[in-house]
């Protein structure tokens, strides 16, 4: 299944070109809580209570012109690998990589939906793209193994861990808001047998900057799964950002910026750079 939010809130399954709104057959699902309603089904899914979706009779919205929204506006948790591909670690001389870096967390008010800009917040500091692989949790995970991590998955999705190359740590440097590109849709983890053979390409003002396979994932999506979960429990609705290969490179005003993922999906957002100001304009800079 690919599951999508739009309309404000509303849930839908992709089917072919065509959304169908399943909305009204969630238990609980309240279309204005933060985490949504597709995070609501998460639970559902998790607690064994989930319902099997009825289509007759449903009428068929054209995916053309609805605008999607970011399928969970608020993950529970919003994990990365810092450096989780050699040939990203070889473009930053970084010595280290998830091996010894170990992962970081964005905030989950950083996420943004399809077709949303990314607002670049300083006028003189780079702010960099970086394609990854989305992984959502199904299924709460504490010291699982690698062999059984992916039990606790519920889908893909494609994901954009922007970042700006600041001195502030990364944890700052990642969670601006809009800083987190999420979408267009989950796609449940039943279409997506093995997560570590899927083609990325991240495209920035009709250019392709990033190619690469999962399968040069330096920690595999079950190798990140059993790490993370044993240090932080992971919880139904939480996504984890699998990290980025080489090509990342500075957004522009005015870029069109186009993640696709093979059996995942294409997720495109803009850049806005009209609000940013200098670094050392920034607040609090003269405090000590
Ligand atoms: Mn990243």
């Amino acid at each position: 299944m690919r599951l999508a939010l739009f309309n404000k809130g509303r849930l839908a399954l992709v089917e072919g070109s065509d959304l169908i709104d399943v909305t009204d057959q969630i238990a609980g699902a309240d279309t204005a809580s933060p985490g949504g309603a597709l995070h609501r089904y998460i639970e559902t899914v998790a607690d064994g209570s989930a319902v099997q979706f009825d289509l007759a009779g449903r009428s068929r919205i054209p995916l053309t012109g609805a605008a999607l929204e970011a399928p969970l506006p608020r993950p529970g948790k919003i994990i990365g690998a810092p450096v989780n591909y050699l040939d990203h670690k070889a473009e930053m001389d970084y010595t280290t990589s998830v091996a010894d870096l170990g992962i970081f967390l964005k905030a989950n008010s950083s996420v943004i939906g399809p077709g949303e800009d990314i607002l670049l917040p300083y006028s003189d500091k780079r702010t960099d793209q970086e394609g990854e692989l989305g992984v959502v949790i199904g299924r709460t995970a504490s010291h699982v193994s690698a062999d059984d991590a992916l039990d606790h998955v519920f889908g893909y999705t494609c994901v954009l861990d922007i970042t700006v190359r600041s001195g502030e740590d990364r944890s700052t440097r990642k969670s601006f808001d809009t800083f987190t590109p999420l979408g267009p849709w989950i796609v449940t983890a039943d279409e997506i047998p093995d997560p570590d053979t899927l083609d990325l390409r991240c495209d920035v003002g009709g250019t392709t900057r990033q190619r690469t396979t999962t399968a040069d994932l330096i920690f595999s999506v079950r190798d990140l799964i059993a790490y993370t979960s044993s240090v932080m429990t992971l919880h139904p609705g939480d996504v984890i950002a699998t990290g980025t290969p080489a090509g990342v490179g500075p957004l522009a005003h005015g870029d069109r910026v186009v993640l696709d993922i093979e059996n995942v999906g294409r997720l495109e957002v803009g850049v806005d750079g009209s609000r940013a100001i200098p670094y050392d304009q920034r607040p609090g800079r003269h405090s000590r």
